[in-house]
């Protein structure tokens, strides 16, 4: 039995004292489903390439931030629940099927945000996706607190200050390394791009990544050259 069908197993024999539940429209579904067969007809799904966030090579995002797949996110985060993040894992490793890369490596939650919300909803879907496709999970970045709130920060002053967040987790190696970023949403990329320019101070070879919903209209490059090549 390998990962995938024990977690299954184990979600199934669960399923008998907590039904499972459609993320998107909250119908109970079958215990081997994690969402509903009409869900996916109806979320906001990108269906062009975005451009991506500076250090990032490529950003893989499945959705916009709107409608079910905006309400399917408030349910994870604000009402604490784990299942919209199985079904983000699902959607996000369809997306990246073809995509190769050595480890994926979640952006991390503060200890606080853990501690209050009982898990760490991308560690969730990392799970998911490391499962699908066969890629370790590679937990490089530590949050020293959340992401900030930093909507009217300049572009340089957003990628400083979201970098000023996290630091590089004393056991991980990265050198040489294809890293694949996952996040649940994102806004303006600063994160994104905040933590990339870490993994190749440290000397990732490369980083992409990928997220469940993009807000529209969000992704601001800056004009100044990029610090790192492309590979
Ligand atoms: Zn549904």
């Amino acid at each position: 039995m390998n990962r995938l069908s024990r977690y299954e197993f184990k979600r199934r024999v669960l399923s008998a004292f907590f039904p499972n539940i459609c993320p998107f429209c909250g119908r109970v579904i079958d215990a081997r489903e994690y969402y509903c067969a009409e869900c996916p007809d109806l979320l906001p799904w990108v269906r062009k390439s975005l451009p991506a966030p500076e250090n990032i090579t490529r950003l893989y995002a499945c959705c916009w931030y709107s409608g079910i797949a905006r309400s399917a996110v408030h349910m994870m985060k604000f009402d604490c629940l784990i299942y919209p993040a199985e079904a983000f894992g699902i959607f996000m490793s369809e997306k990246l099927k073809d995509v190769s890369a050595d480890a994926l490596v979640p952006v991390p939650s503060s200890l606080l945000s853990v501690e209050k919300r009982g898990f760490s909803p991308v560690d969730v879907i990392a799970k998911q996706i490391s499962m699908r496709l066969d890629i370790p999970v590679l937990k490089a970045l530590e949050a020293d607190f959340d992401k900030p709130e930093q909507k009217t920060l300049s572009r340089e002053s957003r990628v400083r200050n979201a970098k000023s967040c996290f630091h590089i987790s004393k056991r991980a190696d990265v050198v040489g390394k294809r890293l694949l970023l996952i996040d649940d949403v994102s806004t303006t990329g600063s994160t994104l791009s905040a933590l990339a320019d870490i993994l190749l101070e440290n000397g990732a070879k490369e980083v992409q990544a990928s997220v469940f919903a993009q807000v529209t209209g969000g992704i601001r490059r800056s004009d100044k050259p990029a610090k790192y090549k492309i590979r």
